[in-house]
């Protein structure tokens, strides 16, 4: 039936003298067929998320639970006001890969609000896949400035300056000194970026191509003061916490709405500490690494180096550790390369030491919090989508175009040259 209905569609627009193609996401699939690892998980890739809780009750009752189709298709379902939605849209790592991109997170909520936690490089292609306004995109929250967690921030950038016109506001925290913390950064990239902004002036709105950091102190948390409220409004709180990632600066962020709470931890060598920072939420989402010699052999990588970097990372049974002291409704590992043969140890590492719903994310995996259940799914999206269409982000006004430079124009002996 299928088959039919889609090569009836073009005939009938041809028939019609319409070129206009019926345009189907449904339509795209995953690459994969699906089939499971030997433990019983799916195999990357195939559609369906990696864990075998997709459905988690929180609590007991006879209320019937929201049903929600098999997959996740953007503009298809609305958030009801007491409902968030958090999306893998990154779960990779800094060799980014085709199936796989760097470190980013969205976290939309029923009351239209919506944050980006980290924005690494080739993850903006899955964001803008989502169909979500292009203007709404505005707060970007920082855990550390490691490439794989800011390489997409010029892109991410870049892509709204030209359907927004308010700027990019950016949270972090400060280094030990001042050119290690998020203002500096920021201030750099405006600095790198500005042959781009200047010769996009009077083109674009320039308020749109303005980024605002927004950075907090990252030496202020003590064993007596470990978290800090760095943001607070509508209702949505998110407090940040550091994290053991090599140097001050990397921190972990705890979002709080409605009665409902989510966790990211960005990078870290695990601790005690951080895992009480995310007791009791909905969704911990937190790294998890292949161990060395997978690493280091797939990667065509010295084994001395390998242990390096994944000594500074969090091995499959410490993620089990992190997850039995902060027992969340749901536990998500990132970070991590997900391939066939990668998935089955990671989860029997960390039940070694948790027996809870664990998921490792994969890209377009999302998660539907409400106060009755967690449900983890896979979006399909268009990938070929053009930008969503923008109804005008709340308080944006109408764009404001500055005069375009008069200095420094492409000399006139080849603009005269021109058609
Ligand atoms: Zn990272
Ligand atoms: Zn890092």
């Amino acid at each position: 039936m299928k088959t039919k209905k889609r090569l009836l569609i073009p005939l009938l627009s041809i028939l019609a003298g319409s070129t206009a193609w019926a345009e189907t996401p449904e339509d795209y699939r995953f690459p994969r067929e699906c089939t499971t690892t030997d433990a019983g998980y799916p195999v990357p890739l195939c559609g369906k998320p990696l864990t075998k809780t997709p459905v988690i009750a929180k609590q007991k009752g006879d209320k019937p639970l929201k049903k929600y189709p098999e997959y996740f298709i953007p503009e298809k379902e609305t958030l009801s006001d007491n409902e968030m939605r958090i999306t893998a849209v990154g779960s990779g790592n800094p060799p980014v890969r085709r199936g796989q991109a760097a470190t980013s997170w969205l976290v939309e909520l029923g009351n239209g609000d919506n944050f980006i936690i980290d924005a690494g490089g080739g993850t903006v292609p899955a964001l803008w896949s989502l169909r979500i306004p292009l203007a709404s995109f505005d707060k970007l929250f920082v855990t550390h400035l490691h490439l794989d967690h800011v390489g997409g921030i010029l892109n991410l950038w870049d892509s709204m300056g030209w359907a927004r016109n308010t700027p990019l506001h950016v949270w972090g925290s400060s280094g030990s000194t001042p050119e290690l913390g998020v203002a500096a950064f920021v201030e750099n990239i405006e600095k790198a970026a500005l042959w781009h902004t200047v010769s996009k002036t009077g083109i674009i709105a320039g308020d749109g191509m303005k980024i605002v950091a927004h950075e907090f102190d990252g030496q202020q948390f003590t064993p007596e003061k470990p978290r800090a409220l760095v943001y607070n409004e509508n209702g949505v709180k998110i407090y940040a916490f550091p994290v053991d990632h090599i140097l001050i600066g990397a921190v972990g962020y705890r979002l709080e709405w409605s009665g409902m709470s989510m966790v990211y931890t960005g990078d870290s060598i695990p601790t005690k500490f951080e895992a009480e920072q995310a007791q009791g939420v909905d969704v911990f989402i937190h790294e998890l690494f292949i161990d060395a010699p997978t690493f280091s052999e797939k990667n065509s990588m010295p084994l001395k180096i390998a242990e390096n970097v994944v000594n500074e990372h969090t091995p499959a049974d410490m993620l089990g550790r992190v997850f039995s002291i902060a027992k969340p409704i749901l536990g998500v590992g990132t970070h991590f390369f997900v391939n066939d043969y990668t998935i089955d140890p990671a989860f029997a590492g960390i039940a070694s030491n948790y027996d809870g719903p664990v998921v490792i994310a994969q890209d377009l995996m999302v998660i539907n919090v409400t106060p009755e259940q967690i449900v983890t799914r896979m979006a399909k999206t268009d990938l070929l989508s053009w930008a969503a269409p923008a109804p005008r982000a709340k308080g944006q006004k109408p764009p404001k175009l500055d005069p375009a430079p008069t200095e420094g124009r492409t000399q006139s002996w080849v603009t005269k040259t021109r058609f």
